[in-house]
């Protein structure tokens, strides 16, 4: 079990009060909050060892680089990988942006099919929908079941000798619901197709090893993982990494350069051209450590317990609709729903006002709110923070919000 109060003690922010009541932080979600070690491994890089990374040949160039490398190998161990395959993006977008240009332009042309997911977040699908119009290749969308889950019966019969690539969430956003990578791996490895994870909500609340599950590129930001802004990660097995092209290039990810061409530096130096955002890569690091230091087994029983309280919750109140799974244990901890005839809008401010941040709107997920019916929706976030007893607050504060409009 996690010692919550022991760990919020680590989250200077948690103490504060919002509207004169204690906070009451809802939305990790959308980003997490970070504990005074991240905060802290980031001030004392800037503090003592700052440089910019594998360019300077003195000590303190050395030292910045070392440190910026034991952050590249700490990431690979979280997720059962090797360094080589670590990609440090500026975040999520950025990586699903990299592997949407490098993979289409090799795999990707005219006639061609790129299957997506009707519950993809805006970065797994705008950058997909750029790459179908520029080859003049198809986005086929898979739809959900009335439960929410991927219908893993259209997924089958869609992929085609004509799919070269499957993109597909790890854990949705909006629906919490975890997709059965392995699953989709394998059918999409039968037709050739590689398979892209947006991984964005789920390495930071699940045990993830991107071996076991058998994908060939992941994708994911420091920032929802107690790590610093402006950091993310590509992974890719390593053979398909030498295989693609880069997609931003300059300094750093060449090996020689000539007035009119440029031989490509060894991945993964080949996709971080310029100066990379080092010292949130030691940050990342630093979330790491805080992550291993509890355990991801203990996270994902942590985010059970409370998505199981608040799922409890929400479905006694016969005014909210609940979008996603209803068994805690098919989903991550998010948790989005509906106060029947009040705006999204609405709700979240007025919670605001007791303190309470929720988030409230398509949540970059606009194709699923069409196929859902709704224009917006609530989402409950959770993390290793959240207490039960805040879930309790929420809820009696939600029912205040129910009264204020009848
Ligand atoms: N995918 C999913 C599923 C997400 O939840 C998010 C963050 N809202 C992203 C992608 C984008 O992440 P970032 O904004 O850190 O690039």
């Amino acid at each position: 079990m996690i010692d919550v109060e022991k760990v919020r003690a680590d989250f200077p922010i948690l103490g504060r009060a919002v509207n004169e009541k204690p906070l009451i932080y809802l939305d990790s979600g959308a980003t997490s909050q970070r504990p005074v070690q991240v905060i802290e491994a980031v001030a004392a890089f800037e503090r003592e060892h700052n440089a910019n990374v594998h360019r300077g040949l003195y000590q303190l160039a050395a030292e910045a680089t070392d440190l910026y490398e034991e952050a590249r190998a700490k990431v690979a161990r979280f997720i059962g990988a090797v360094p080589e395959e670590i990609v440090f993006t500026g975040g999520t977008t950025e990586a699903l942006n990299l592997a949407a240009f490098s993979l289409g332009e090799t795999r990707v042309k005219g006639g061609d099919e790129i299957v997506v997911t009707v519950m993809e977040h805006h970065a797994n699908l705008v950058p997909w929908q750029e790459i179908a119009r520029r080859k003049g290749a198809e986005l086929v969308p898979i739809g959900i079941t009335p439960e929410g889950k991927l219908d893993l019966g259209e997924l089958e019969r869609r992929i085609t000798g004509h799919t070269r690539v499957v993109a597909v969430a790890h854990v949705s956003n909006v629906l919490g619901t975890i997709n059965p990578i392995p699953k989709i791996a394998e059918l999409a490895h039968r037709v050739g197709a590689v398979v892209v994870v947006d991984a964005a909500q789920s390495v930071p609340h699940l045990p993830v090893s991107v071996r076991e599950l058998g994908a060939d590129i992941f994708a994911f930001s420091g920032h929802k993982m107690l790590g610093p802004t402006g950091i993310g990660v590509l992974w890719g097995r390593k053979e398909l990494l030498e295989e693609l092209p880069p997609f931003l290039t300059g300094g750093e990810m060449i090996r020689e350069v000539w007035i009119d061409r440029a031989i490509w530096n060894d991945v993964p130096y080949k996709f971080e051209a310029g100066t990379p955002p080092f010292a949130q890569a030691v940050g990342l690091g630093a979330a790491i450590d805080y992550l291993n230091g509890i355990g991801m087994e203990e996270v994902r029983r942590h985010d059970i317990a409370l998505a199981a309280r608040l799922l409890e919750g929400l479905l006694a109140r016969d005014y909210v609709t609940v979008y996603g799974p209803q068994d805690p244990e098919a989903r991550g901890g998010v948790v989005s729903f509906n106060l029947e005839g009040i705006h999204p809008h609405d709700v979240a401010t007025l919670l605001d006002q007791e303190g309470i941040a929720i988030r409230a709107g398509h949540h970059c997920a606009q194709p699923l709110h069409r196929v859902l019916g709704i224009p917006a929706s609530c989402r409950v976030s959770f993390y290793l923070y959240n207490t039960p007893e805040e879930v309790d607050t929420f809820l009696s504060a939600l029912d205040r919000v129910w009264e204020a409009f009848h």
